[in-house]
């Protein structure tokens, strides 16, 4: 059998790349090593929305005699809420199986490797294709003298299904892993601490929120601590010890510890070195429109080819690619327009320039704030924690949106089209929003930013 396009890998750049080729023609295989779905369908994006479902609905019906309600004996049951997320992932798994078999791509489950001059095999036998597409993803990266070791020191795979769970729990990181599972353990009843080497935790966010976030967990219990920097992780059989240097010069023990402090690509074992396909600080290098690698035919997405690492990154890098392969015209991916989410509660979506870089790059900046206090719809549903934030340049071009709480990471869509189709506010204004949303307050912030805000 011979292919026009071999993918390895099969998580949402890969899948969604050879689904997506399949449909423009070609006869596609995938090379997938371990579950189908690849990191965020089975270990990633999917099973931790499961688990922090469970934890905000916990939240929730703790909550409910806000609304009059009583719920007697609300608890939970930590196995049946792991297994329930490993449910999911199954589920997801079995779609994307479902989804080759619609369309006629062939798994091939193995281990690839490439050989000069630029030949694919699997497990040893050679698949003979015109193209190749590298989505391999990356995983955790560890500190120096700190490993993970899959049991005291755990990345997410091990900390989204513990046997039990942990009294104590120190997470070093607090980007989007280690803000969700603080989140989620906190919830459960564990004693959180977050060590984030910088001054503010999810440091890549508009400082605003973070700030806000940062307040909104030390309410729930959640120790924050950040400009910590770890000097020294000690084990024992049943806990660990974390010296910190710095400004935060202390020792927290705790049960467990989870390092989540960002991720490395997987390009070692592949023969990259031995095709020419140039590597950089452990990702593919390619040209940015293309997705080709140093070496002709060969291309590479997502988190293998470098930041962002968000599945919804892959994925367009994927299409665009297969596209370009199949001699479409199409546009390129807009890198200043990809939202990014976490899903903590209250939760986290932002897209574009935080205020901060927008004033940094010397734009002539207009903010806008909505709080989430004033709205009838967060009133209703007991939701108010939070508030939209929409950076502005001199055009009315929106630079950046940042939202905290409510449905935040849905409606960061309706400004994400807004920043890619260049729209202004002009548009959003004439807009008309459903009333009672959360989705009119982005259109409250706005306005807020040319003083005629309505309800604030
Ligand atoms: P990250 O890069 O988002 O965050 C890592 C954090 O660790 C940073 O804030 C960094 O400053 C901090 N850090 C680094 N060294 C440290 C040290 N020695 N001590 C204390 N803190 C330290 O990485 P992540 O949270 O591990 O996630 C990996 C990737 O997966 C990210 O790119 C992330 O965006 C992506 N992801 C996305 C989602 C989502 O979209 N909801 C969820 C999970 C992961």
């Amino acid at each position: 059998m011979s292919y026009d396009l071999a993918v390895i890998g099969s998580g949402p750049g890969g899948y969604q790349a050879a689904v997506r080729a399949a449909q423009l023609g070609m006869k596609v295989a995938v090379v997938e090593k371990a579950e189908l779905g690849g990191i965020c369908g089975n270990w990633g994006c999917i099973p931790t929305k499961a688990l922090l479902a469970a934890a905000e609905l916990l939240e929730r019906m703790r909550g409910c005699g806000e609304m009059g309600l009583t719920a007697n004996e609300v608890g939970f049951d930590f196995a049946k809420v792991i297994a329930r997320s490993r449910k999911v992932a199954d589920q997801q798994a079995r779609g994307v199986a479902y989804l080759f078999k619609k369309n006629k791509i062939e798994h091939i489950k193995g281990t690839a490797v490439l050989r000069k001059p630029r030949a694919l095999f699997v497990d040893g036998k050679e698949v003979s294709t015109k193209y190749i597409l590298m989505a391999t993803g990356a995983r955790p990266k560890a500190l120096p003298g700190i490993e993970h070791d899959g049991d005291r020191v755990l990345s997410y795979r091990e900390a989204m299904i513990l046997p039990s769970l942990p009294k104590t729990l120190a997470i070093i990181g607090a980007g989007a892993i280690g803000v969700e599972f603080a989140y989620f353990y906190s919830v459960l009843g564990t004693k959180v601490t977050l060590l984030e080497a910088l001054p503010r935790i999810l440091p890549i966010e508009d400082e605003e929120i973070a700030q806000a976030l940062a307040k909104s967990f030390q309410k729930r219990g959640i120790e924050v601590v950040t400009s910590a920097t770890v000097e020294k992780l000690e084990k024992s059989d049943k806990a660990v010890k974390i010296s910190l240097g710095g400004t935060a010069k202390r020792t927290i023990e705790a049960e467990r510890a989870l390092l989540a402090v960002g991720v490395r690509g997987n390009i070692e074992g592949m023969g990259l070195e031995d095709v020419g396909i140039k590597v950089e600080r452990n990702f593919i290098v390619v040209d940015k429109r293309s997705y080709q690698t140093s070496v002709k035919g060969v291309f590479a997405i997502g988190d293998v080819a470098g930041p962002p690492w968000l599945a919804h990154k892959a994925s367009a890098e994927g299409i665009v690619c297969v596209e370009r392969i199949a001699g479409k015209t199409v546009a390129n991916v807009p890198y200043d327009a990809i939202p990014g989410c976490t899903y903590c509660k209250p939760e986290v979506a932002s897209v574009g320039l935080t205020e901060q870089a927008a004033r940094a790059a010397g734009h002539d900046v207009k903010v806008g704030r909505f709080p989430l206090s004033a709205s009838g719809k967060a009133r209703a549903v007991d939701d108010t924690e939070g508030f939209v934030k929409v950076v502005l340049g001199k055009h009315g071009e929106l630079l950046g949106a940042h939202l905290l709480g409510g449905t935040a990471t849905d409606l960061v869509a309706e400004l994400t089209l807004m920043k890619s189709a260049e729209l202004t506010v002009d548009e959003i204004v004439a807009t008309v929003h459903a009333h009672p949303t959360f989705a009119e307050n982005i259109k409250e912030a706005v306005e807020a930013a040319y003083g005629h805000a309505i309800d604030i």
